[in-house]
């Protein structure tokens, strides 16, 4: 599994991409609206999850968990012809085109959060448990993938609560040269 790819609108990944090994993510996770949707999550990448969410748990108190992480390609064709059978044309401009969802990958992970026991999606970037993983997160390997006012640059609005996996050498990396998207690191990267 290559842990540095790169996964954007330029550079979408195949029908046929899988992760090579995808495990069950146990913990309740909210309402579902399939009752029968099972989250899973690229191996590596739960487990470096685990040793951040322990952290968080040890170090402050908070209860992070994984919201939503790995998605088929399938499954975003599915919800890009239900938004056009809806909506119309316009579906284009909100759901993101087969190949294009990191989520794709295996790699990126949705947040949440259990605040008094009560799961919530429902913060924002002013929650200290957020700002303890915008300064945190590199230890474990994960970078805040589509920053604030970086839209231009990622092709994504800020977005606070999803999470890539990269690796803690490049996710250490892009923390100490204050890289703020990974495709500013790839661009870096090339010049090398
Ligand atoms: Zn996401």
């Amino acid at each position: 599994m290559d842990y540095s790819m790169l996964v954007n609108k330029q550079n979408p990944l195949d029908s046929s991409f899988e992760p090579q090994e995808l495990v069950v993510y146990p913990e309740y996770n909210g309402p579902k609206i399939d009752p029968n949707h099972k989250t899973l999550v690229e191996a590596t990448t739960l487990n470096a999850f685990y040793e951040m969410q322990a952290a968080a748990m040890k170090e402050q108190g908070y209860h992070i968990i994984v919201d939503s992480a790995y998605r088929s390609y399938a499954y975003q064709q599915k919800v890009l012809e239900r938004n056009l059978a809806e909506k119309g044309e316009s579906a284009y401009s909100f759901v993101a085109l087969p190949g294009t969802s990191e989520h794709q990958s295996g790699l990126a992970i949705d947040v949440a959060l259990y605040i008094d026991g009560e799961y919530t999606d429902q913060f924002d970037d002013t929650f200290p448990q957020i700002q303890w993983l915008f300064n945190n997160a590199h230890r474990f390997g994960f970078i805040l993938r589509y920053p604030k006012g970086a839209e231009h640059i990622t092709g994504y609005k800020y977005e606070c609560w999803h999470f890539r996996y990269v690796g803690k050498e490049i996710a250490l990396d892009m923390y100490d040269n204050n890289i703020r998207t990974f495709e500013e690191y790839h661009t870096l990267l090339k010049r090398k």
